[in-house]
């Protein structure tokens, strides 16, 4: 057959990097080519000839991370006799900083399992990133974990600064920024000094998944869901950059409080 690693290349030359990313994704996770990717595929065998190898040796060629490109090891993982429930931030930062680290015991959901251990094909890099994301989480506790909090608006803050681009804060850039996920603007939470939050959102601008258009086809733009994250952290792992300067709505956690101050003769008076 074609070298596994020229194939690659060249289609991944044809399809763009995205969209090769997004095919060797849809490929390894379905286990077969869908529709799109058929017509893809005739497209760029009829383009290079010497590509044109079958189904078997393409899922061989394409037996790699869709998120660092390297080819999957095998391994074995133990197998469970049980149901499991991950946790929604861990399957997101799973799916966007080691979605091939296949780390994790197989659960058997009540299915037959024969095979003991199982088999599995795992990523070096993504068993990399998932280790420093454990370490990280271990270390820090909650403030790095993606969590749903009401929100209201409190004042309008010119004064602070936000940042909307540059650099990501440190710390944050590794387990939410990756082809998937991309780092939006890091905002002061006014009501904890010290505190802020960054957004990341997930949208497609490219428009190749109708999951995560940002522009849905029938021209709505999406509600803000689960494809923005607001990480809440400490304001010191905010690294170095120029930030752009712009007149914000700064957002306070909770429901809407008063403007009273404290005193000394107990916690702050809240509106209900
Ligand atoms: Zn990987």
């Amino acid at each position: 057959m074609a070298d596994p690693a020229a194939l690659r290349g060249a289609l991944a030359d044809f399809l763009g990097a995205e969209r090769y990313r997004k095919f060797v994704q849809q490929f390894s996770s379905a286990g077969r080519l869908l529709f799109w990717q058929e017509q893809e595929w005739v497209r760029f065998v009829a383009a290079q000839p010497a590509f044109g190898v079958g189904r078997d040796d393409l899922a061989l060629a394409l037996r790699v991370c869709w998120l660092h490109g390297l080819e999957l090891q095998p391994d074995t993982v133990e197998v469970i006799d049980g149901h499991v429930d991950n946790a929604v931030w861990y399957v997101r930062a799973k799916g966007a900083a080691f979605p091939c680290a296949a780390s994790a015991p197989v659960y058997t959901e009540g299915a037959l399992f024969p095979t003991r251990p199982a088999a599995v094909w795992f990523c070096p890099d993504c068993r990399k990133a998932e280790a420093a994301w454990r370490a990280r989480h271990a270390e820090l506790q909650g403030p790095l974990r993606p969590t749903m909090v009401p929100l209201h608006y409190l004042k309008v803050d010119a004064a602070t600064g936000c940042r909307i681009g540059g650099a990501c804060p440190v710390g944050l850039e590794s387990e939410f920024t990756n082809a998937a996920t991309q780092y939006f603007g890091t905002f002061p939470l006014l009501a904890f000094e010290e505190t802020e939050f960054s957004l990341f959102h997930r949208f497609d601008p490219f428009g190749h998944d109708a999951a995560r258009d940002l522009i849905v086809f029938n021209n709505q733009v999406l509600e803000p869901n689960e494809l923005i994250w607001a990480v809440v952290h400490p304001a010191s792992v905010r690294s170095q950059a120029s930030p752009n300067m712009f007149e914000a709505r700064a957002l306070a956690l909770g429901p809407e409080s008063t403007d009273e101050a404290c005193d000394d003769s107990g916690p702050c008076k809240r509106d209900e």
